[in-house]
């Protein structure tokens, strides 16, 4: 194997873990969790197949976690605070923290009553059935156009799509830790801006705003603040394919 084949396979696996990021901030979290946009249906249903090959995240449990930590947000109660866990162990464990509170049949049935499963939330065990599918597809991939020998080839796909997974739970904990005590505030909530993490994470870095305006579809508030995910959703919105309040809109005080 040489080393640009390397530099491909870690290039493929940034790119995939930033499509993932990307479709968790529009689909999962600004439209599913918030209601802040409504996409249409195969638009949602793609994001929903990346997530779910991608990642094995199943939607009515994030939603119902993380609509757990606007309510609590930093308080007894908040499924991950840094105040209250610590930076660390949420920066390193978040994962941790989240599948703890997506195992309390309580906080599924109390933040997302009334929940309407897709076609791809009738999958039994997604949560796991979607891994494995995503890398072995992956690894599938890999044989096809990397032209290192079956064995090397499927490793390598394999190992992507892992380091892929690790890359966007890194990403995902950045939010709930380091956003939450770094950073400027625009507004008086705990929750903090980074733009460099907004650059990274497709906006979710501007948290402050995020806490302040939950059911915005944009998540900067000032023209100097960039949130990468809003002109994909602006160009959706274009082509007829997310609809959003103006009036909802996170914007300066
Ligand atoms: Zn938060
Ligand atoms: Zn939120």
């Amino acid at each position: 194997m040489t080393v640009s084949t390397i530099l491909w396979a870690l290039l493929a696996t940034v790119c995939l873990a930033q499509l993932s990021t990307f479709c968790t901030t529009i689909y999962l979290h600004r439209a599913v969790t918030h209601r802040g946009l409504k996409l249409h249906p195969v638009i949602a249903f793609l994001m929903h197949l990346e997530l779910f090959l991608a990642t094995g995240v199943v939607p009515r449990e994030w939603a119902a976690v993380h609509r757990k930590h606007h309510q609590f947000s930093d308080q007894e109660g908040d499924p991950h605070s840094p105040y209250i866990e610590g930076l660390w162990k949420v920066l390193f464990f978040n994962y941790v923290l989240y599948k703890k509170e997506t195992g309390n049949p309580e906080t599924i049935k109390k933040y997302t009553p009334n929940w309407t499963n897709d076609l791809i939330d009738h999958i039994p065990f997604q949560g796991k059935v979607g891994p494995i599918v995503g890398a072995t597809l992956l690894a599938l991939a890999y044989v096809s156009f990397t032209g290192l020998g079956f064995w090397m080839a499927a490793v390598v796909g394999v190992a992507s799509w892992y380091l892929h997974a690790g890359i966007y739970i890194f990403l995902n904990s950045m939010i709930n830790s380091v956003c939450h005590k770094i950073g400027y505030r625009n507004f008086d909530n705990k929750a903090t801006n980074l733009q460099w993490v907004a650059w990274i994470t497709a906006g979710e870095g501007l948290h402050n705003n995020h806490h302040e305006f939950p059911t915005s579809a944009r998540m900067k508030a000032f023209d100097w603040e960039f949130d990468p995910a809003w002109p994909i959703i602006r160009l959706l919105e274009k082509l007829g394919l997310a609809q959003y309040q103006e009036s909802s809109l996170a914007k300066a005080a």
